[in-house]
């Protein structure tokens, strides 16, 4: 049975964490804008109460477009995963499930146009979406820099001659990417991936090779950002045989992920004291949705953030977790420091709205792990960042936001776990990014290639359009 023509039908699977989710429903909100069906397959339990909050905003927002099947997921013994972080053993569990999504996917009443699921998923998926008679894309949830290395890795791999190849050994002192003028230095690369036998590598590994076996990729990233990265990932000088990497960034945030009046939480109170402050005056902190701030440096934080002189939103995470109790801020950090830090600034413990704060005019610059949604969040609203990489991917990130100039690095910070970064070092770094103005231009400049991209008949517009005609077409041929 083939689609009636009107009917383009994707499904969506994406994995742990609010940095996949957020990307997978503002590309599945995209396809809706469309006119497209959806079908969301969403793994439960969540992780976190954050990520069940935005499946539920999203599928009440689209009831009649968007169809939601849960994943009920297998149980794995968490003493044969290889981690100790939950997102991590939330990905493998994801990945030791993924039998049962092709019952799923033949369960369908409507048949399938695309499938379009999370990047961790490559290799486990292969086998099931081989048989779909649909094409399968993976959307990617970092920098276009980030998948030319990713993609990249399966040609050093191979120059390996060992049969067990593993990072640590092969890849030196820089990895340069064909088609990249800057390389990557070994000491950006996430740091797991440099642990043998870790999850993150044996993942790395086993799907950085299976990329070409796609039908595409998509990645929220566009050409005035990362036009280089993309280029070369596109025109086979990353890799050979690579397929289409759609570049249909800015993906911006959607009516559906703003709560209701009244589940506002702390919001209200921090765009009231927002709208008190003048124009760039504030600076936002907010380190990840996964990052456990270290306690031994949150009060030099506190600190930096006052000896800045600036206005500051502080966003404290004390649990890597959100379902966790925690603690009080005030325990950590003393009474007599924790009257200071109110004088000039709030801080709040829980997930807050961050569009909604990097939209606001009193903010003017974003310290920042540098997730890309984040970064790409903060260009949307054209707001310079200083990013303190935490880990994972965020150095590779880091990069691509100071080779674009939209945002500083302090590179001598290192990652966030490695060493307490001293409160004057802070407030140096937060007064150089508030008070730069050749930054100030540059991230005005790259909101506005941002608006235009996103924009009506900007390049993801025409993407998508593209894409829907050739699925509609493929469909008409079968
Ligand atoms: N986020 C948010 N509120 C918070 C923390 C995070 O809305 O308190 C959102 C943020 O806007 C972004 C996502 O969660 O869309 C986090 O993704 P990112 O890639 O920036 O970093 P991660 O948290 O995955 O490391």
């Amino acid at each position: 049975m083939s689609a009636p023509e009107s009917v383009v039908h994707v499904a969506f699977l994406p994995s742990a964490g609010m940095g996949h989710l957020n990307p997978c429903l503002r590309i599945a909100a995209l396809f809706l804008r469309h006119g497209c069906k959806v079908t969301l397959i969403t793994p439960k339990p969540t992780v976190s109460t954050a990520e069940s909050n935005l499946i539920s905003r999203f599928c009440s927002s689209f009831t009649h477009q968007v169809t939601q099947i849960d994943l009920n997921l297998t149980t794995v013994d968490p003493t044969t995963v290889n981690t100790n972080d939950p997102f991590w053993l939330q990905y493998e569990t994801i990945r030791r499930s993924v039998h049962l999504v092709a019952p799923i996917l033949s369960s369908l009443s409507t048949p399938l146009t695309a499938f379009i699921y999370d990047v961790f998923l490559i290799s486990p998926l292969l086998p099931i979406t081989q048989k779909l008679s649909c094409p399968r894309y993976i959307y990617f949830t970092s920098a276009s820099r980030m998948l030319s290395f990713f993609a990249h890795l399966s040609v050093l791999t191979a120059s390996d001659p060992t049969s067990q190849p593993h990072p640590s050994s092969f890849i030196r002192d820089v990895v340069k990417i064909p088609g990249i003028a800057s390389p990557i230095p070994r000491s950006s690369l996430p740091p797991p991936l440099l642990q043998p036998n870790s999850l993150f590598e044996s993942m790395f590994m086993e799907d950085s090779g299976k990329l070409a076996k796609l039908d595409g990729v998509f990645i929220n990233s566009f050409e005035e950002l990362e036009g280089e990265a993309l280029a070369a990932l596109n025109q086979g000088k990353v890799v050979k045989g690579l397929p289409p990497v759609y570049g249909v960034g800015p993906i911006m945030a959607c009516e559906f992920e703003n709560e209701e009046q009244g589940q506002r939480g702390c919001m209200g109170s921090i765009l009231e004291w927002l709208d008190g402050k003048s124009e760039g005056s504030v600076v936002y902190v907010s380190l990840g949705s996964r990052t456990e701030t270290r306690r031994e440096q949150i009060k030099d934080m506190a600190l930096g953030l006052i000896e800045s002189g600036y206005s500051f939103l502080w966003v404290v995470k004390l649990k890597v977790v959100d379902k966790e109790e925690e603690e009080g801020l005030e325990d950590v950090l003393g009474s007599e420091l924790m009257n200071k830090v109110k004088e000039k600034g709030v801080v709040v413990k829980e997930f807050v709205d961050q569009m909604g704060i990097l939209g606001h005019p009193s903010v003017g610059g974003f310290v920042s792990h540098g997730g890309w949604n984040s970064v790409i969040e903060s260009v949307w609203e054209g707001v310079p960042i200083l990013t303190w990489p935490q880990g994972g991917d965020q150095k590779i990130t880091s990069e691509a936001v100071r080779i674009n100039g939209v945002g500083i690095w302090p590179q001598e910070w290192g990652w966030g776990s490695e060493h307490v970064v001293k409160w004057k070092e802070i407030a140096d770094r937060i007064k150089e990014m508030m008070g730069n103005e050749s930054l100030r231009v540059k991230a005005e400049e790259m909101k506005k290639a941002a608006r235009n991209a996103a924009g009506v008949g900007g390049s993801c517009e025409v993407i998508v359009k593209k894409l829907i005609d050739e699925w509609k077409k493929n469909v008409q041929a079968t």
